[in-house]
């Protein structure tokens, strides 16, 4: 059976039951309370990296999470060379042997849920329902590509051929894949590239996002207590510029993940065709411009509430996140003056408050450019709402979340990565030139679609080129082996995470034939 899935998603924790936050942020104080760490993990062991630094929350500048330190070019030049040797034995072990060690990660991300949560929200602002959320997704990719390995990385599949002839295929790792990963899903994104490119049997060398390398180190001891080798799976941190660019030039990788921006995307691309060795793929999961459509026939009320989680939700910093709102210009009015009073009740604060809806953004240079935008939009536009900026909140990188009208998508050039909503009214007869608009921007990402004419919704959804599309809901938080997960166009190659065909990249095929 292979696109079948015979394991169920983990349920994660219920933020709703009092005892069950109790004593979850019991587990998050003594984290916090430890010295965090992170630095280069070779051959299993932590090592003294370039660059020591202290990791500042976004949320509170003056509080100190821990400390962190770069790879080097002979860490670099180290993790390679062992995992170069170690992977076929990790090849050998085949999918159950693999499937059984990601199982065991998968249980161990669930026991380690308080620090994880603990991590997440300091280090990366995450809310107490985004990190909780982070968590299962991570849990759940190891136990999904666990499933996958089991199935497509078993005994060989038989071929038929001529009497006297036995043919069959099997599937293998490609040697050691790069896995670079984002700050805005730290730990789902890094365990998810990390455990594909394991289960189908690479060895990893692994480059968290600058901003979020505590998490990842976490992950990396968890998956070495879990079963990996240490030579397996090594963390390089560091900056794009230096260890991405170090790992991807260098000629004895087997490929590349990577999730972040459209731009490095097409640098890697470009790296990786300029350098000796083998041709390998590049898996990217890059931007979007998403939009959602909306018509008469929509319920509003749940609109309102797609609206604001999918436009809002971990401060619009997601891959996912609703940029545009185009709206039928007869409901337009109602539309607008429901989602102010909604963004109304928005809580911008300190993430460990459980009360607070939107964190901070990741640093200073992401709060730039939304400010930057915003003054943008201030001249160009027609400001609907602007919630508090957390002025109370001088040491964190605050931006209240807005609502802005404007004329046209043309008005976008490009991803505005934070949460800032644009409105766009459409009459009733321009319904092809909002799917042009959308089409132009090159994108494919996610697209929402609020409609109760069934066959009108389905035809958006036939008529545009996007990964990902949602009728009648919300559209973001896409659930492992639920949604699979990815973009066309400039957002992306594909395959899907969490998908049946995600594992497939990562592998290399080998086709037997014996004259018996
Ligand atoms: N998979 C996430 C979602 O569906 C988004 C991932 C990203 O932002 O990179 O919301």
């Amino acid at each position: 059976k292979l696109y079948g899935d015979d394991r169920a998603n983990s349920r994660g924790v219920d933020l709703t039951d009092e005892a069950t936050v109790r004593s979850l942020r019991a587990g998050i104080d003594a984290a916090l309370a430890q010295a965090w760490t992170a630095g280069p993990i070779v051959g299993g062991q932590d090592l003294a990296g370039q660059k020591a630094r202290p990791v500042l929350d976004p949320s509170d500048h003056t509080r100190t999470v821990g400390t962190t330190a770069d790879a080097t070019a002979e860490h670099i030049d180290r993790a390679l060379a062992l995992a170069a040797q170690a992977q076929p034995g990790w090849d050998a072990l085949g999918g159950e042997g693999r499937a059984r060690i990601l199982d065991a990660m998968g249980d161990a991300l669930e026991a380690d849920t308080p620090a994880l949560l603990g991590i997440l929200i300091r280090e990366a602002g995450k809310t107490w329902g985004d990190a909780v959320a982070e968590v299962r997704e991570a849990v759940d990719f190891c136990r999904y590509y666990a499933d996958l390995a089991r199935k497509q990385f078993g005994a060989p599949t038989r071929l038929p051929g001529p009497t006297g002839e036995s043919n069959e295929l099997s599937l293998h790792g490609r040697g050691t894949f790069v896995c670079i990963s984002p700050w805005n899903f730290p730990l789902a994104i890094f365990t998810g590239q990390v455990a594909a490119a394991l289960a189908a049997g690479n060895a990893v060398a692994a480059k968290p996002a600058e901003q979020t390398t505590l998490v990842g180190a976490r992950a990396v001891r968890l998956f070495h207590t879990a079963g990996v080798p240490g030579d397996i799976l090594h963390l390089l941190p560091g900056d794009g510029e230096t260890v991405g660019a170090a790992l991807v030039a260098d000629a004895r990788i087997g490929g590349v993940a990577f999730t972040g921006s459209t731009e490095t995307a097409r640098l890697i691309n470009r790296a990786l065709a300029a350098r000796d060795g083998a041709i390998v793929p590049l898996i990217a999961e890059t931007g979007g411009q998403n939009a959602m459509i909306v018509d008469s026939t929509a319920l509003l009320e749940q609109v309102v509430d797609d609206c604001i989680t999918s436009a809002f939700q971990s401060a619009g910093q997601r891959c996912s996140a609703m940029r545009v709102l185009f709206v039928q210009d007869d409901v337009a009015d109602q539309m607008a003056h429901l989602l102010k009073g909604a963004m109304q009740l928005i809580t911008l604060g300190d993430p460990l408050d459980l009360a607070t809806d939107v964190g901070p953004i990741i640093d200073e240079d992401a709060r730039k450019i939304l400010v930057a935008h915003g003054e943008r939009m201030d001249r160009e536009a027609k400001l609907v709402h602007a919630c508090p900026t957390g002025a109370d909140l001088p040491n964190g990188t605050f931006f209240g979340p807005r609502l802005y009208e404007i004329d046209s998508l043309k008005r976008l050039p490009r991803e505005v990565f934070g949460p800032i909503l644009h409105l766009v009214r459409w009459k009733a007869d321009s319904l092809d030139q909002v799917l042009a608009d959308i089409d132009a921007t090159g994108y494919g990402l996610t697209l929402g679609v609020h409609s109760r004419l069934e066959g009108r919704a389905q035809e958006i959804f036939k008529r545009l080129n996007c990964g990902n599309t949602y009728i009648n809901r919300n559209m973001v938080g896409a659930v492992v082996g639920v949604q699979p997960f990815g973009g066309h166009g400039l957002s992306g190659t594909g395959p899907k995470a969490g998908g049946p065909h995600y594992l497939l990249r990562f592998a290399t095929e080998k086709t037997l034939t014996v004259n018996i």
